[in-house]
């Protein structure tokens, strides 16, 4: 595709690669058949193609206002349309950036800007995010139902193990999972400690910076990458075998870091080497032997979240996992499609949101399915407001049947 960058354009860092991106794409349409808003609202200009021809448009300096707005904030950053181009457009990149720009353009209403604004506030931020729970679980019995929902309730979180084994893995634990499912994390720790490594929680690391990056508040978002990296240098200094996440929605954030920064003269080299050695947890345990986890033929649907199979191209490594340690895993029509959960999405898109989460039930609770298991602490949330069976995420379950 021609394109013609508009001179404000030209003068920002990534100006290259935006060309390159617009460019790779030849305007196919195959990436609508995979996505889940164009297959909901049919709507092009809700589709991929017609989202890469918007902000196209946006970026040779066209005018653009709130209904080119509208179609980019319905878009799910699921990056299904990723995997399905045969030309490989990196229409994530594309999004993100573009979607930055059009903030700087387009005013939002004021009601808008307040929820988002509070969502920054209190989010990223463990302590404050607890304070919001801890209230919240409070005023449970009188909260309208859609929001009573969403507060889950207090697990019983196991003991991390105590003994040190020779080989070691780092966590970054994230903001949000250590209150909603501390279990999730403690779960990953006595699963690999029974493969004889350490599990070692880097406590000084904070967010990720996944919302504020796709709430466009780059600046931010970068700010938080590099104390994330400051926080794990010493570790990657003395040789640290690897960075593990159980959250894949912050999985993937923490592997774009190499992309993020690229254009920061201090931080791009080390956040290139620290992306490196980000990996989901189950790109640990697909190498091990699994044999001292029985799964006793418990028949188990997995949901794939976007950002494991479309961010981190993962898709069937867990399954794999599953599978090869006995799990009667049932078959999931549509896995390349969102749960509708998308960080802030269901919030932000409650309609859309609850379409896509319960067209995801009904293709995750089939037969006599015992339970549903996921990978990422955002879609389990959301799942959990409909889910008739319980729904856990999938470490927690080889930790239940060690
Ligand atoms: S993004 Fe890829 S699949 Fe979609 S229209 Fe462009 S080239 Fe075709
Ligand atoms: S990221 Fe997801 S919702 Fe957005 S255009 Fe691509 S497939 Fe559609």
């Amino acid at each position: 595709m021609q394109t013609n960058l508009a001179g404000f354009v030209k003068a920002r860092a990534e100006h290259n690669e935006l060309e390159k991106i617009i460019q790779s794409c030849v305007h196919c349409g195959f990436c609508n058949a995979t996505c889940p808003t164009y297959q909901i609202l049919g709507d092009e200009l809700d589709g991929p193609r017609g989202r890469i021809y918007l902000l196209k448009q946006m970026l040779e300096g066209a005018k653009v206002g709130v209904t080119t707005q509208q179609h980019l904030d319905r878009c799910l950053s699921c990056r299904s349309c990723e995997t399905t181009c045969p030309s490989g457009v990196e229409y994530g990149r594309l999004l993100d950036i573009g979607k930055e720009i059009v903030e700087t353009k387009v005013r939002r209403k004021l009601v808008d800007q307040i929820k988002r604004c509070l969502m920054l506030l209190v989010f990223p931020y463990q302590q404050r995010f607890e304070w919001v729970i801890g209230l919240a679980r409070l005023c449970k019995p009188v909260l309208p139902s859609q929001f009573k929902q969403k507060i889950p309730l207090v697990k019983w979180v196991d003991d991390w193990p105590q003994i040190t084994h020779d080989r070691k893995v780092l966590l970054i634990p994230g903001c949000v999972q250590p209150v909603l499912a501390p279990s999730i994390d403690v779960a990953a720790a006595r699963v690999l400690d029974k493969l004889e490594i350490t599990l070692t929680p880097i406590k000084s690391t904070g967010c990720c910076g996944a919302l504020n990056y796709h709430l466009s508040d780059h600046e931010k978002a970068k700010d938080f990458a590099r104390k994330n990296i400051d926080a794990c240098w010493p570790y990657l200094e003395q040789g640290a075998e690897a960075i593990i996440i159980t959250a894949s929605g912050c999985g993937v954030m923490l592997k774009d870091y190499a992309t993020i920064l690229q254009y920061d003269s201090d931080y791009a080299e080390k956040a290139k080497r620290f992306s490196a050695i980000v990996k989901d947890i189950s790109e640990i345990l697909v190498d091990e032997d699994l044999s001292v986890f029985k799964a006793g033929n418990r028949k188990v649907a997995f949901q794939s979240p976007c950002t494991l199979q479309h961010g981190q191209k993962l898709a069937g490594v867990v399954e794999f996992i599953l599978q090869k340690i006995g799990y009667d895993l049932v078959e999931v029509s549509n896995t390349y499609s969102c749960c509708g959960s998308a960080g802030v999405y269901s919030l932000l898109q409650p309609e859309l949101s609850e379409q896509l989460r319960d067209n995801k039930l009904k293709a995750l609770q089939v037969e006599d399915v015992e339970l549903l298991t996921t990978a990422n602490i955002g879609c389990l949330i959301h799942l959990q407001t409909k889910a008739s069976k319980k729904i856990i995420h999938w470490i927690e379950l080889l930790d239940e049947n060690m």
